[in-house]
């Protein structure tokens, strides 16, 4: 039996990896399960998952929760705060943790499985994009294993060698990350400016939390995947060129020096990079309804637009920048994208928030976790200040 434990099941990522532990019982188990604040959705995953720990951030949340679990009988023991995510990372019955906490509330936990030696499931690619190396050498020193939810960097790891051992030796001439555009794909700048949250939210192919939504939106998503896929795979940002993929059917390809082209394909459902990650190197269904070649008919592409999508070219800046930039723009774009869905800040001025930010917060060397926070508080801070200077009346 493989134990999980499930940071941030009761989210989007979270959900999906239940549906996948549920369609195989006999072989897998979750152990403990976490959520921010939501008592009624992680009660109903504990009366049906019937877990060891329950974890909720709050600790008022975690009270609720407990009344619950006490009142229907059932023997999890409910945790709180960052010393509970902790605990249910290291757990000796847990093999897996997901990580699928959003922003970088994550990065601790996720890092903490990581040092513990567990098999990693990351979703939550802000925690790797804020830590960069640190997290790389966590994964090594430990004897972690890191496995790639990300559709894309899911399709570009089932793309790669088996036993791959760096660029050069792989042969590999560069990665083709795609991305569908988002729900702006073909919307111009003048009509950028008025865009809503829930406009920004309706994904065209994708089922996500409202955050990675509006980066969907912004295409910083785009950007802090790049990130992503430097760190990752080991790879400079300029190996990576970013395709727009309208159809979301091809998830990324790897492109040899013979010319060859890989690409891993499938329905845009998170279940697959899931059930891939967890049962790797085998394979386990995931209950995704099978891609139908006739129905999708004809596949896209199309160059991203950087004038349009500022975010992007904020990002690959960033890669190259290399230190903490990377958590100064992670940490600018969580302030920009909460006041956006809050109403308080135009959709453009979420780029102009973050430029303005990495403009103000000095990068240095990431050679230790509290330098990583430390940027991280800094630009938090200062983006704010540049909300409020740009905020919508
Ligand atoms: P979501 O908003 O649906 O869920 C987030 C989860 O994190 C919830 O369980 C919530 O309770 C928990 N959470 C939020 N803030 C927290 C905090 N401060 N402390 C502790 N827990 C907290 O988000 P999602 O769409 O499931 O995305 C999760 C992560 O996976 C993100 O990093 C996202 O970029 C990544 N991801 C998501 C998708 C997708 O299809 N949804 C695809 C690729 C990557
Ligand atoms: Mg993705």
């Amino acid at each position: 039996m493989i134990g999980i434990t499930v940071l941030g099941s009761t989210g989007s990522i979270g959900v999906s990896t239940l549906d996948v532990i549920a369609q195989h019982p006999e072989q897998y188990r979750a152990v403990a399960l976490t959520a921010n604040r939501n008592v009624e959705r992680l009660f109903d995953q504990c009366v049906v998952h019937r877990p060891d720990y329950a974890v909720m951030s709050d600790a008022v949340a975690a009270e609720q929760l407990q009344q619950k679990i006490q009142t229907a009988g059932i023997e999890t023991e409910v945790l709180s705060g960052m010393t509970g995510l902790e605990k249910v990372a290291v757990l000796p019955q847990c093999d897996q943790v997901m990580a699928a906490i959003v922003g970088a509330a994550g990065l601790l936990p996720t890092l903490t499985a990581a040092r513990a030696g567990k098999r990693v499931l990351l979703a939550n690619k802000e925690a790797l994009v804020m830590s960069g190396h640190l997290f790389m050498d966590a994964v090594h020193e430990h004897g972690a294993e890191l496995l790639p939810i990300d559709s894309e960097h899911n399709a570009i790891f089932q793309c790669m060698p088996e036993h791959f051992n760096g660029f050069e030796d792989g042969g590999i001439e560069q990665i083709l990350l795609t991305g569908s555009g988002g729900p702006f794909r073909a919307v111009d700048s003048a009509e950028l400016l008025d865009v809503t949250p829930d406009q920004a939210c309706a994904h065209p192919n994708w089922v996500m939390g409202r955050k990675i939504s509006v980066d969907s939106a912004t295409m910083m998503n785009k950007g802090l995947e790049l990130i992503e896929a430097c760190w990752l795979f080991a790879v400079p940002p300029e190996k990576i060129q970013i395709v727009v993929h309208p159809q979301s059917i091809i998830h990324s390809m790897v492109e040899y020096i013979d010319g060859s082209v890989l690409a891993q394909m499938g329905s845009p459902d998170m279940r697959i990079p899931i059930a891939h990650a967890m049962a790797w190197p085998q394979r386990m269904s995931s209950g995704v309804e099978r891609l139908n070649f006739f129905d999708v008919a004809r596949l896209d592409f199309e160059r991203p637009d950087d004038a349009r999508f500022p975010c992007l070219r904020l990002a690959r800046t960033v890669a190259e920048q290399g230190g903490t930039a990377a958590a100064t723009l992670n940490a600018a774009n969580e302030i920009a994208v909460e006041a956006f869905l809050d109403e308080t800040l135009g959709f453009m001025d979420i780029s102009e928030v973050i430029e303005a930010t990495l403009a103000d917060v000095s990068a240095h060397t990431v050679d230790s976790l509290a330098i990583v926070l430390q940027a991280d508080a800094a630009a938090r801070e200062v983006a704010k200040s540049h909300v409020e200077r740009l905020k919508l009346i």
